[in-house]
């Protein structure tokens, strides 16, 4: 039986009310193959919108998820892309790039799923680039879909560029689903909404139920989740504020750098201007952790 992981709450802290749950990294469970960080936000009613202002990234991809609502998002590779539900949205950070996401009025609600994936040592300070796929491939178990927007699962392979063997798919359950799970990946399914058990055992929703490599998954009722697996990353890492690095001072040279806003991180127009600055380093060497 998998391990039942609930999320912690976190408040966003850039012009806006909505309450964040954070299903990893945390104690708990730090991550499932290189996915290193997931936020699930809403349903939540669009009051002020969400504003998260220009900020920057290192040594990632970024993977936006919507269920419902509209967002914008703008970078400084040049993109300027509306964020939609079921399309997937991809930004690949390398070695360093800066966003903004504003969400858009006219929905009157706001769900998505926020996920970041480390970059392995061969592709982390690559040129920055975003992708936007609108079509993806999906899995039909009877009445059941995945509907996979990266990496692949069985015979479905999304065309989204990835860098470590890996899959993320919502699954759309009406009665019961055998999943193709890679046995050499570990997994992790996130109940989005409805009544879903996972291997017999009731999931709520929000929580996150992981499973080992080679552990198999059934999935049944009736709701929608998100699978995420991968092999195994094993590199250390360092995780701070929005960056991925392998050692602190590479971390401290890019917090630098992001607060004297140099050429690098080039600037662009959006509709909430300014930017966000990095927060002061604790006062302890950050330690590459597994
Ligand atoms: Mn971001």
């Amino acid at each position: 039986m998998g391990l039942i992981v609930t999320p912690r709450l976190v408040k966003l802290t850039t012009r806006s009310e909505v309450d964040i749950k954070r299903s990893f990294p945390q104690p708990a469970l730090r991550r499932i193959g290189a996915w290193v960080f997931l936020d699930h936000f809403g349903p939540t009613k669009q009051v002020e919108g969400m504003m998260v202002a220009r900020h920057p990234h290192t040594g990632l991809q970024t993977v936006t998820w919507p269920f419902a609502g509209l967002m914008e998002h703008r970078d400084s590779v040049g993109s300027v892309q509306t964020l939609r539900p079921s399309e997937l949205n991809l930004m690949t950070a390398g070695r360093g790039i800066s966003h903004s996401e504003i969400s858009q009025p006219g929905p009157a609600f706001l769900h998505a799923a926020q996920l970041w994936l480390a970059l392995p040592e061969s592709a982390r300070n690559i040129e920055p680039f975003f992708e936007h796929h609108g079509q993806l491939p999906v899995l039909e178990f009877g009445s059941s879909v995945a509907k996979v927007f990266i990496g692949s699962l069985g015979s479905a392979v999304s065309p989204a560029t990835v860098f470590t063997p890996l899959v993320g798919a919502e699954l759309q359950v009406s009665g019961e689903m055998e999943l193709p799970l890679n046995d050499s990946f570990e997994h992790g399914i996130l109940v989005v909404s409805g009544e879903l058990s996972v291997n017999g055992s009731a999931v709520g929703v929000d929580d996150l139920i992981y499973l080992p490599v080679g552990e198999a998954a059934q999935v049944s009722g009736n709701g929608v989740a998100l699978l995420l697996g991968g092999e195994p990353f094993k590199e250390h890492i360092v995780m701070w504020w929005n960056f991925i690095g392998r050692n602190h001072s590479e971390i401290v040279a890019w917090r630098e750098k992001w607060n004297q806003q140099t050429e690098e991180w080039a600037d662009f127009e959006d509709r909430v201007g300014g930017w966000i600055p990095a927060p002061n380093l604790p006062n302890v060497t950050l330690q590459p952790r597994s």
